[in-house]
């Protein structure tokens, strides 16, 4: 019988990954682990299931990927328990996320031909006796490589998107959240038994460098920045494109003229949902003097009510990777090491596997807690002077990923300013579901975009045809040209171009 060291912490034994709870040790289930060979022949089976796929043609690729969101939709129950009992997260929280899954599998099959078809566009008149077609073919096969935290709407978000671009997928979950990932490719492969369209591929890290140098046309990559930087320094070798969605440390700013409960309810859910354990979570606010000691004891209130426990109905699960209660930790020790105070929670609310709600105040600004990436239930406010301020301390941050302004006259001028890929006035996180919109980083937040038109282009790439629809007045990509016709042509660009 396998003994679990540490619940949470996966284990591989006989060649298997054996994934269990983070609070209770229970196992999960367990996966074969691949060998680099594996993930090679993986690829290799891909490879003639992509043809097969692209073969189906927009009609049947659109059939099958709709019947396998109604398998999602019909199970999501089932889906959401499973999370629940692999990485423990609170089921109504596994139900949202999964929701938001099934939103973009549709909407990406039911754009993909608008987005990607093939279509004639204007000449110009330098050119006229051409045609110009644009069309965005599939790259065949496509890497996959996904974290724990949301282990169905992040990596699906890539797969999804990849799937109704025409390619086939080689997707590698989380050491954390392999049985999730599994399951959701066996639903596939319920819908598209022929071929091998989507495939997991099990283990740890290496299993993930292994896809990155396997051959497969474009990795996309959601994960930490550290991560992103090794997924890109292999991809290097092989100049194979790479997605990387990777870590965030988002902002919320609260302006005089928010309303503060509304303020209050979404900085408590942006911050604590999932535990903390979100990309695009809010993890510090810069309220404006005015309204900062209301808008505090607002947060304080409302984050004191929620219950953390191993229940599927509590609002707070475990923690889901051990390893990162020490992070949690020493952010919240620093923090009050160096002046900070905790208005709720604190050291004390870190009771391993679970962390509660802890509110920091009057931390300095370069300080782990604000400048690194917490991924727990904290969140540190600062009071600023005004929103430019705000938005000087909101934006000195290596990372650019989500954000949030509550406000009114302001909020959109101080949305544009945040430098993320994203923002949301008066709510928070809400852009991740919109399914017309991009998601995606600047800076170490990483480059690339899923969801909307952008991200069902980042699965294509551009083709560019030009064809002749008749004789050349003006001849000038031949050296048939005569000097006659050179000086007509410096004449009409100067007609053309010459004037303002
Ligand atoms: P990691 O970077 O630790 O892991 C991400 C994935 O990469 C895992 O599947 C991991 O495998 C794999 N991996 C590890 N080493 C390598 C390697 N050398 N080459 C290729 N793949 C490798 O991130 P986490 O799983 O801890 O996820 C949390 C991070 O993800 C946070 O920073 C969070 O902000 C970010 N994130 C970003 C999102 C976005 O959209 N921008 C969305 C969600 C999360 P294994 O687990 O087996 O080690």
């Amino acid at each position: 019988m396998t003994t679990f060291r540490v619940p949470g912490v996966p284990v591989i034994a006989d060649g298997e990954l054996i994934s269990t709870n983070p609070a209770t040790g229970d196992e999960a289930g367990r996966l074969p682990v691949a060998t680099a060979d594996d993930v090679a022949r993986a690829v290799e089976r891909a490879r003639t299931a992509g043809n097969w796929w692209i073969g189906l043609g927009d009609a049947g690729r659109r059939e099958r990927l709709l019947r396998f969101r109604a398998v999602l939709a019909n199970r999501i129950t089932e889906l959401a328990e499973l999370v629940n009992a692999e990485g423990g997260k609170p089921v109504a929280e596994a139900i949202v996320e999964i929701v938001s899954a099934i939103e973009h599998l549709d909407w990406a099959t039911r754009n993909a031909r608008r987005v990607l078809g093939a279509r004639q566009l204007r000449s110009r008149l330098i050119l006229a006796e051409f045609a110009a077609h644009l069309e965005y073919q599939p790259y065949g096969v496509v890497g996959v490589i996904g974290p724990w935290n949301y282990p169905v709407l992040t990596p699906l978000g890539s797969i999804g998107y990849a799937l109704a671009a025409g390619n086939a997928v080689v997707f590698k979950p989380s050491e954390y959240t392999p049985v999730a990932g599994q399951w959701y490719v066996d639903a596939f492969a319920e819908v598209v038994p022929e071929q091998p369209v989507l495939q997991a591929v099990h283990g740890l890290g290496d299993v993930g460098a292994a896809l990155c140098r396997s051959g497969v046309d474009k990795v996309a990559f959601t994960g930490s920045t550290a991560t992103a930087r090794k997924v890109m320094a292999a991809c290097a070798e092989t100049l194979t494109p790479v997605l990387l969605e990777s870590g965030g440390k988002d902002a919320m700013i609260v302006d005089a003229d928010a309303d503060l409960d509304a303020a209050a309810e979404a900085a408590v859910w942006g911050g604590m949902t999932n535990a903390g354990q979100t990309c695009i979570g809010i993890e510090r606010i810069y309220a404006v003097a005015p309204v900062y000691d209301a808008f505090v004891a607002k947060v304080v209130e409302r984050a004191g009510r929620l219950t953390v426990g191993a229940a599927g109905d509590a609002d707070l699960g475990p923690i889901t990777m051990p390893a990162q209660i020490d992070i949690i930790r020493r952010h919240i020790d620093d923090a009050l090491a160096r002046g900070g105070r905790a208005v709720l929670g604190g050291p004390d609310a870190v009771q391993p596997p679970y962390v509660r709600p802890t509110i920091l105040v009057d931390v300095p600004e370069d300080s782990a807690a604000v400048r690194e990436e917490t991924f727990g239930p904290t969140l540190t406010i600062k009071k600023v002077r005004d929103a430019q301020e705000a938005l000087t301390l909101a934006n000195a941050l290596p990372y650019g990923l989500g954000g949030s302004v509550f406000g009114q006259r302001q909020a959109i001028p101080i949305a544009r300013r945040l430098r993320s890929g994203m923002a949301a006035i008066n709510s928070v996180i809400t852009f991740v579901g919109m399914s017309t919109l991009p998601f995606g980083g600047v800076g170490d937040s990483g480059f690339g975009r899923i969801h909307g038109d952008d991200g069902l282009r980042e699965f294509a790439r551009a083709k560019a045809i030009t064809r002749r629809r008749g004789p050349s007045m003006l001849p000038a990509m031949t050296f048939d040209r005569t000097p006659a016709q050179v000086a007509r042509i410096v004449k009409l660009v100067k007609t053309l171009y010459g004037r303002n």
